[in-house]
């Protein structure tokens, strides 16, 4: 009442002065009378330390120190998995970064990932451990090679997306991080379309590093052993640069992921693209194509079959063979950490291809007989990781052992070849009675 007496009276005091100081007089003049001001700055300020403390989008964004690779002598940024969820919107320019705060309606859960050849054997292993952890994963693959079988498992989870696209063809997504495996990986499959498997690794590997640079997705490039060729260095360090032949029948997949990881550097150097790269060596587990030609498959689905184990060439050559699920550790822990890479990620325990037969046997047949095959051309003749780097900087090293991991092999491949026979034959006996 008081304060309006004293309102009114200025009012007629100064009636051509009322617009400009009637609403900022009334409210600090009744502040300051009912001490209400003191109330307002202790407000303001428990607000702005709560704000400080609580909402990461609206700190300025730390700067991320930096690390440099051994390797690559590269300069790279450092986030963790929690740095870099804590600061997603920054470092991926996404709908995070629009003004700062994130609608709360927009706000995501887990990180968003594609597997380019998720519907593979290596690629559909990978999508369960993201999805157990939380993901949400997108599948982009042409099915040349994988199969719908491998993910239908996620079929219906609203984590899980699958998109039928041959990653030659340009394609725009949304990800804060991309694994890029779409490529077929056995001799075979790669030498049936060498052109094909040539454009995938190349225009298919700049398409993923363009949609990478795009949205400021972290990218890994799943590369091979196989760039060492035919090594004349062992075991294979990854400073080595290898012994390929540029113009042979395995070039299209050697010389095709040598590119790849030529690209994948530039644009890390040249365009800030955050790239991972892994070395892999010989995979095997359940999953894989029964009849891709790649020897631990073929050893297996012939044993079980009771046909002979093809030995190529004297036996004599060496591979070192990784279970799939220490891979995909692997390839989690390189994508999570700080360093670019090449890193190579294989199992180094080194068998010729006559241990390899007779540990088979051993699993599967006793009995099994082998034959001598003549052998493909340009076949390295040994092949084994120094996997130094990778237990330095990632803490990995692989713990499934070939004797553990071939009965989970054989247990998955006998419930395919067998369950495929028992398919065979309902159908043709369906067939003759009809
Ligand atoms: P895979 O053949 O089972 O999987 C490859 C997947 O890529 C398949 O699902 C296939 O359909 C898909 N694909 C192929 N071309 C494509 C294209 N143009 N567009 C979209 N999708 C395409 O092979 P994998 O063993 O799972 O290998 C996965 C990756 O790991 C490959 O890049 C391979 O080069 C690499 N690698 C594998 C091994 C191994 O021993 N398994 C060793 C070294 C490197
Ligand atoms: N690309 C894509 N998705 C994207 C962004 C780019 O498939 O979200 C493709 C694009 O079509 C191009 C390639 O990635 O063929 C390389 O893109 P970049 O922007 O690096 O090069 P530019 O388009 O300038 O040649
Ligand atoms: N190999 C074999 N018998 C087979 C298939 C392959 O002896 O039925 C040999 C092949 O000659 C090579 C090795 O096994 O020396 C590994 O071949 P794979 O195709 O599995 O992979 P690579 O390492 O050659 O890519």
């Amino acid at each position: 009442m008081a304060s309006e007496m004293t309102y009114r009276r200025h009012e007629t005091q100064q009636p051509e002065a009322q617009s400009l100081h009637r609403k900022p007089i009334k409210p600090i003049r009744y502040m300051l009378r009912e001490q209400r001001l003191i109330f307002v700055l202790v407000g303001i300020a428990i607000a702005t330390l709560g704000f400080t403390l609580f909402s990461p989008s609206s700190s300025s964004p730390k700067p991320i120190p930096y690390y440099s690779d051994p390797i690559s002598g590269s300069e790279m940024r450092s986030s963790s998995l929690a740095q870099r969820k804590s600061s997603i919107g920054y470092i991926t320019g996404g709908i995070g970064s629009v003004g700062g705060k994130i609608p709360l309606g927009l706000k995501r859960k887990g990180l968003r990932v594609v597997v380019t050849g998720g519907a593979g054997f290596v690629g559909s292993h990978l999508v369960d451990r993201l999805i157990a952890r939380g993901d949400n994963v997108i599948v982009v693959d042409n099915f040349f090679t994988g199969s719908k079988d491998n993910v239908m498992h996620h079929f219906g989870n609203p984590n899980f997306e699958l998109i039928r696209h041959d990653v030659v063809e340009p394609i725009l997504l949304e990800v804060d991080q991309i694994y890029h495996l779409a490529c077929p990986a056995s001799p075979v499959h790669y030498k049936f379309n060498p052109v094909k498997t040539i454009k995938t690794n190349v225009v298919g590997t700049l398409n993923m590093l363009g949609l990478a640079k795009r949205v400021g997705a972290r990218f890994l490039l799943t590369s091979t052993s196989e760039v060492y060729g035919d090594p004349l260095q062992h075991p294979q360090v990854e400073t080595y640069w290898g012994n390929v032949n540029p113009i042979g029948v395995r070039s299209c997949y050697d010389e095709g992921k040598r590119t790849a990881e030529t690209l994948a550097m530039d644009y890390h150097r040249g365009a800030n693209v955050e790239v991972r790269i892994a070395r892999i060596f010989n995979t095997y587990g359940p999953r894989m194509c029964i009849d891709d030609g790649r020897v631990v498959s073929n050893f297996v689905a012939q044993a079980l079959r009771k046909e002979p184990l093809t030995v190529y060439g004297d036996g004599k050559q060496t591979r070192s063979f990784q279970f799939v699920s220490d891979l995909v550790e692997g390839l989690m822990r390189l994508m999570e950490g700080e360093h670019v890479g090449p890193f190579n990620l294989g199992n180094p325990g080194e068998f010729t291809m006559l241990e390899l037969a007779k540990v088979v046997q051993e699993t599967i047949d006793p009995n099994a007989k082998i034959e001598f095959r003549p052998n493909t051309e340009d076949d390295p003749h040994k092949r084994k990781p120094d996997i130094t780097k990778a237990k330095e900087l990632l803490g990995w090293e692989p713990k499934v052992a070939l004797r553990q991991g071939l009965p989970l092999m054989v247990k998955d491949f006998r419930q395919r070849v067998f369950g495929d026979q028992k398919q065979q034959e309902k159908t043709t006996t369906s067939s003759s009675t009809e």
